[in-house]
């Protein structure tokens, strides 16, 4: 039997009726034949609530504990959906994550899929079971806990099993009818892309575009799965919605495919830190022990041995790499004057395979900035992007305003 993974995200299973919905979606591809497995997330909201319970309950929690809490709003989508499905007389039931097993890593609240057992589910549709609906979003460790992904983790549950099953695609539903130029949220300009490279959509997706989650773009990429993103909402036709597929395939050949932003930024700096071998050792092994994410990093030219070092990093990790830095520097294994902090800051970037080949794209995204008054913090680049932390308050201005300049509204 051919077999589909759908998988059906937060807002696409927010009420009963839009599991309903779903659900007949489902419908029609067991009609057409195939074996489905459908991926769930929570119901919109649930999962945001439940880490809110964890951490009013225990702010330095255990995240063994985190994970049982977090991971339980896919268990009631998964079952709701295995019931809808039996209404409609498909024979379906729900899984778990380590009902499958899907077995992950021990990194609790960012576990890495290692394996995912294919014999339980298999032997389910040998026995006329139609579709199996398993709990994005978690796992089972080594040690037997339940463990979760990391945000946005049932997009990599979905990709995981299709290419674990070798679905024929993976089709991912949600609010938005394909991959954008840029969030629609932030300027109706916005295009749909017919398609668009996984090396794309993975800076994309890791510079903050969260259509996608990034782990779940490299799997794609890796395993060659067929990977589309489409809306739960509208009737689309079978072409419809965004393919993310190899660079070949791509028609387009603009220097920028999108643009990417990534609103909770902060840029942490260093004043008069000792210039030395190994000070930067020093200064990010810490960090690193830490579990923060650091990013961009600007060393200044020193002066008189003395140099500032700044980062930027996710804003809920300030607090965390506060604290690293001060410990580190009363046990003297770094000096510095004063650590200055801004939590006002976003990051926004420029993502194309054409970079490679079309020279001036940085100066024309510097130049549509100071044409709007934004001051850059940080920048940094890669071969295909080009990032720069500006001021909160400019987001929605520079991004709509790069999407003009590089002419993203229209196809090339
Ligand atoms: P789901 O709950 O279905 O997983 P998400 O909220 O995680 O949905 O992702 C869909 C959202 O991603 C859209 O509503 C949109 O605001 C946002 N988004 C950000 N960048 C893009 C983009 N380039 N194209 C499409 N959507 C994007
Ligand atoms: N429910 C989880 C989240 O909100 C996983 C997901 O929806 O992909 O992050
Ligand atoms: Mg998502």
């Amino acid at each position: 039997m051919p077999l589909l993974v759908m998988k059906f995200g937060g807002t696409s299973v927010a009420t009963l009726d839009r599991i309903r919905r779903a659900a007949k979606r489902v419908g029609r591809e067991v009609a057409n034949g195939y074996d489905v497995i459908v991926i769930v997330s929570a119901m919109s909201g649930e999962t945001n609530k439940l880490v809110g319970y964890v951490g009013e309950t225990s702010p330095l929690y255990d995240a063994r504990e985190h994970d049982a809490v977090v991971s339980s709003g896919e268990n009631v989508t998964a079952g709701l959906m295995a019931l809808t499905l039996q209404e409609m007389d498909i024979p379906a039931r729900s899984w778990q994550g380590w009902q499958v097993p899907v077995k992950t890593t021990s990194a609790h609240a960012s576990a890495r899929i290692e394996e995912i057992l294919t014999d339980n589910i298999m032997a389910k549709f040998g026995e006329g079971m139609k579709v199996a609906v398993v709990a994005g979003f978690q796992g089972i460790s080594p040690e037997g806990r339940i463990t979760t992904l990391g945000r946005g983790g049932s997009d990599t549950t979905a990709v995981a099993f299709a290419a674990a099953f070798e679905a024929e695609r993976c089709d991912i539903y949600t609010d938005v009818d394909g991959i954008y130029t840029t969030d629609p949220r932030i300027t109706n300009k916005a295009r749909k892309l017919e398609k668009i490279s996984f090396e794309e959509m993975l800076e994309l997706a890791s510079l903050g575009a969260k259509v996608l989650q990034t782990r779940s773009v490299e799997l794609a990429m890796r395993y060659k799965v067929r990977l589309r993103v489409l809306s739960s909402f509208e009737e689309m036709d079978d072409s419809a919605g965004t393919l993310v597929c190899d660079e070949e395939e791509i028609v387009e050949s603009k220097a920028v495919a999108g643009v990417a932003y990534s609103r909770d930024e902060a840029k942490m700096t260093l004043t008069e830190v000792e210039d030395r071998p190994g000070i930067a050792a020093a200064i990010f092994g810490p960090l690193a022990e830490a579990a923060v994410n650091v990013d961009m990093i600007v060393q200044n030219i020193s002066e008189e041995g003395k140099t500032d070092m700044t980062f930027s990093l996710p804003i809920d990790q300030v607090k965390r790499a506060d604290k690293a830095l001060e410990e580190a520097k009363a046990r003297n294994e770094i000096g510095f004057s004063e650590l200055l902090i801004d939590s006002d800051v976003c990051k926004v970037s420029i993502v194309g395979i054409g970079m490679r080949s079309h020279a001036g794209v940085a100066a024309k995204m510097f130049a549509t900035l100071r044409d709007e008054g934004i001051n850059i913090k940080v920048i940094t680049t890669s071969e295909i992007k080009v990032s720069v932390l500006v001021d909160r308050k400019y987001l929605e201005l520079a991004v709509q305003a790069l999407h003009d300049a590089f002419n993203l509204d229209r196809a090339a």
